[in-house]
């Protein structure tokens, strides 16, 4: 068996980061399992910019993002495998990995991050009636063909989904020379960052519709066309509304599913709003040297965010090598999301890890106008941060620092929810 202080699985964006970090920090021994045969993840194919505006202060493409963490990588001379998919991992961090040169690798860290990402939502988990021809695909598959293989997959597309991968495709096929007739809404909003729907849609005139979706698919050997429907606030199509739009491409962009079949073999606890791993405040999971980052941890928008926090990763698990004792003490602080708030990363805060501060993620659950978000410790309300819009697209973040933590010693819950401005 192979041993390593420190095990990464996935080299994308969010384990290059931790990469480094952990090197940074004085580990040597590292590796890096990749199931692709190139490290940078997901944004090989986002070929689009807008990556790196917080981190670098420029607009980049994905490659270019992510290319910077991978000659890092390289400069640090950090060991990677690519080609190399991990099929299994247990809770006595003992890690089983194949590829095509070693064949069968079994591997013990003395600490594994886990940064493997997310996949999409197919088909088969939406349930649309109608026939199974071709022409459907994942928006993201559908990326992959046209900015990395050079295939186009259709000429008169359907969007179902208004996140930020449907929202980029229908612009990146309009780009390629299709028509884009739609992006269909099941929700009365978009879940898409803003900029992507003033800059994928509304500058190519490509209608949004909201409330709607797609209710049949038609087509024998290949798709012919979509009816949908406008649905009702339980999300039921309402009959007479329906509409029948010809294509040949339905792209679907319905959502991400963080990659935790592995998490859950080693016993590592979900969230079931996430999907992700439950975390305290160094990313350490309920397996002691089990750390998380980016969107196996949860869904992020910005690339910067991942890279921040896989950091903060890769940092941690460094001292956890080094000695280091994360796990969840008696007085870990409990962190709660209400009114409107959805879930938190992190979920658990040990006041005595904390150094200067630590960032909560969350996201909440419905778009709200000129409201606030409260920070309560126990029952009384330390902050108030007025917002004039929140969305689910977008991913808030609040600061909770080590002079809070001072103020309430014996504080037991900190609430974040969603109040009156
Ligand atoms: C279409 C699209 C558009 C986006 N646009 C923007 C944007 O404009 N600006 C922005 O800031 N962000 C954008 N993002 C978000 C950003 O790209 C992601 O947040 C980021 O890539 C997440 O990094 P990650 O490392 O967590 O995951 P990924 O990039 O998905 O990397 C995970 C890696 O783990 C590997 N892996 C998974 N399982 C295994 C296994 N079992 N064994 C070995 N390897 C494994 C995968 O092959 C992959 O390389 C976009 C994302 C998408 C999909």
């Amino acid at each position: 068996m192979m041993e390593y202080d420190m095990v990464i699985i996935g080299g994308g964006p969010a384990g290059l980061a931790a990469a480094i970090s952990a090197k940074e920090e004085g580990i040597e021994d590292i590796l890096i399992l990749e199931r692709d045969s190139q490290l940078g993840g997901i944004l090989n194919q986002c070929i689009h910019n807008g990556f790196g505006l917080h981190t670098f202060k420029e607009e980049l493409t994905g490659p270019e993002y992510s290319h910077r963490y991978i000659k890092k990588v390289l400069d640090m001379k950090i060991s990677y495998k690519l080609n190399t998919m991990v099929i299994g991992l247990d809770s006595d961090k003992i890690i089983t990995a194949v590829n095509g040169e070693d064949g069968i690798l079994e591997i013990k860290a003395k600490a594994i991050i886990l940064a493997m990402g997310c996949r999409e939502r197919p088909r088969g988990a939406l349930n649309i009636p109608g026939s199974r021809c071709a022409g459907i695909f994942t928006a993201g598959t559908a990326q992959k063909f046209v900015n990395v293989e050079g295939y186009m997959p259709g000429k008169e597309v359907i969007v179902l989904g208004s996140g930020d991968i449907g929202l980029i495709m229908a612009r990146r096929m309009t780009l390629e020379g299709a028509k884009v007739k739609a992006v269909v809404e099941l929700m009365p909003y978009s879940s898409g960052l803003k900029r992507n729907i003033v800059q994928c849609l509304d500058d190519f005139d490509i209608p949004l519709k909201l409330s709607h979706t797609v209710i049949d698919i038609k087509g024998k050997d290949r798709l012919e066309g979509v009816t949908i429907a406008k649905v009702d606030k339980n999300r039921k199509p309402v009959k007479g509304t329906e509409e029948y739009i010809s294509c040949d491409t339905l792209l679907l962009s319905v959502g991400l599913i963080p990659e935790n079949e592995l998490s859950r073999n080693a016993d590592v606890k979900l969230s079931k709003v996430t999907n992700g791993p439950v975390v305290n405040e160094s990313l350490e999971t309920n397996i002691e040297g089990i750390f998380a980052c980016g969107n196996v941890l949860h869904v992020h928008d910005l690339v910067d965010n991942v890279s921040i926090e896989s950091h903060m990763a890769g940092k941690n698990a460094a001292k956890y090598i080094k000695g280091m004792n994360f796990k969840n003490k008696k007085d870990a602080i409990i962190v709660e999301a209400v009114d409107g708030a959805r879930y938190t990363v992190p979920k658990f805060i040990n006041p005595d890890n904390i150094d200067k501060f630590v960032e909560i993620r969350f996201r909440v659950g419905n778009v709200f106008k000129n409201k606030a978000i409260a920070i309560y410790f126990d029952d009384s309300r330390e902050l108030k941060l007025k917002k004039r819009i929140l969305t689910p697209g977008e991913m808030e973040q609040v600061r909770i620092t080590r002079a809070m933590l001072d103020k309430y010693p014996r504080c037991k819950k900190i609430t974040i929810k969603v109040e009156e401005e």
